[in-house]
């Protein structure tokens, strides 16, 4: 079986991604290769950060391995948070305050439209790919449910009337951004 690095110190990206995968691939974690840095995210974009990070795994481990980034993209905030969905409210990854900030952000809006948007970096033996998902939705007026992570409890998927944090990590892991993007790269290392 292919084995791949995923730079993600994210248990959860980490899990929904080991279940999207099941056994079509050999996933090894940072810690599995004893990297216990946290790799820099400096980019502009989320094509760019996805590349950093796949980047600084490849070049300092010489490993075959992927990176994502993901951002929310609201239609009344002319696409922001975006790149800075991480560090929406405060520098320091405060997911709480991010979706406080969002909601507050939204209060007088009538347009509720978002959606994330995740790209894939694959840098397989030094030459990169790049796979994108994106899942439509909207912004919900205040949290609900205790599944997934980040804004899951603020965001209801197009189709769909809960939030992807009541809807539970099998809906999700069919449906969203990361799903698409993921399902995309496996296809991509299955079938070349
Ligand atoms: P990153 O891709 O790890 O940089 O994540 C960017 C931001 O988006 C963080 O605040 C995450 O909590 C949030 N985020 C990433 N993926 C998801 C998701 O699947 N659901 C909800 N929030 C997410």
């Amino acid at each position: 079986m292919k084995k791949i690095v995923i730079a993600t110190n994210n248990a959860h990206k980490l899990d929904e991604i080991r279940a999207i995968l099941g056994d079509q691939l050999e996933l090894l974690s940072l810690k599995d290769i004893h990297c216990d840095v946290d790799i820099p995210e400096t980019a502009n974009t989320l094509e760019g950060n996805a590349s950093q990070k796949a980047h600084f795994i490849y070049d300092n481990y010489g490993l075959n391995c992927f990176a994502d980034d993901t951002g929310l993209e609201v239609e009344a905030l002319n696409g922001e948070p975006g790149v800075h969905t991480a560090r929406y409210a405060t520098e320091g990854h405060d997911t709480d305050a991010n979706v406080r900030k969002l909601l507050h952000e939204l209060e007088d809006k009538k347009n509720r439209k978002a959606r994330f948007r995740t790209i894939v970096s694959l840098i397989e033996d030094g030459v990169e790919h790049q796979f994108e998902g994106i899942v439509n939705g909207t912004i919900t007026t205040e949290k609900r449910g205790k599944n997934g992570f980040g804004y899951d409890p603020v965001f209801i998927p197009e189709g769909y009337d809960e939030t992807f944090a009541e809807l539970g990590v099998e809906v999700k892991n069919h449906v969203s951004h990361r799903a698409k993007a993921i399902t995309k790269l496996c296809n991509y290392l299955l079938n070349k």
